[in-house]
């Protein structure tokens, strides 16, 4: 008969087959995709002025680890919908989200992109009414347009919600508190 193993006992085998938990693993993931969205080279009217606004050396998207503009959506995971979004240009925007492998997220930048901004009145034809009529949206940043450090703000929201936690300060009011 060939000897046993010793090191395999029944309670080490036990012991490798007990559940092991990823939660900590997929945690460490989450804070690294956070700290390092890749947006999509996409603009759609004046707002994308202020999203490239926050590639520039002033407002610096950098610093957050998000500026890394893609020109592809398949290799983006974070939409900025920065305009108008025009009927003729509404299948353009749904079929860069469906190219863009998951998980993604979406921000629409500007009252255009939320609701159909100044664009929006009785008998308009040709402008989408808010674009989470097309695709889901995670932060809505309102403004016309909104200032770049708000963009960044929406920036945030999305870490935010990506690992459960903010990351960064929140801005000082006026009085030089926390707002
Ligand atoms: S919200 Fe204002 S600034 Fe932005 S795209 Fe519409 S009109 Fe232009």
């Amino acid at each position: 008969m060939a000897a046993q193993n010793p090191i395999i006992t029944p309670a080490a085998v036990e012991q490798v087959e007990a559940p092991i938990s990823l939660a900590p693993i997929r945690k460490i993931f989450d804070v690294c995709r956070a700290m390092s969205l890749w947006p999509m080279t996409f603009g759609l009217a004046c707002c994308a002025i202020e999203m490239m606004a926050v590639g520039m050396a002033r407002f610096d998207i950098a610093r957050f680890g998000a500026e890394v503009f893609r020109p592809s959506p398949r290799q983006s995971d974070l939409m900025i919908v920065a305009g108008t979004v025009s009927r003729k240009m509404a299948p353009a925007v749904v079929r860069l989200y469906e190219q863009m492998p998951g998980p993604k997220y979406v921000i629409a930048l500007g009252n255009c992109a939320i609701s159909g901004g100044p664009f929006k009145f009785e008998g308009q034809y040709g402008i989408i009414e808010g674009v989470d009529t097309l695709i889901p949206v995670d932060v809505y940043v309102p403004g016309c347009p909104p200032r770049p450090e708000a963009l960044l703000e929406g920036l945030f929201k999305i870490q935010e919600k990506m690992t459960g936690r903010r990351w960064w300060p929140l801005p000082a009011s006026p009085e030089g508190d926390a707002v």
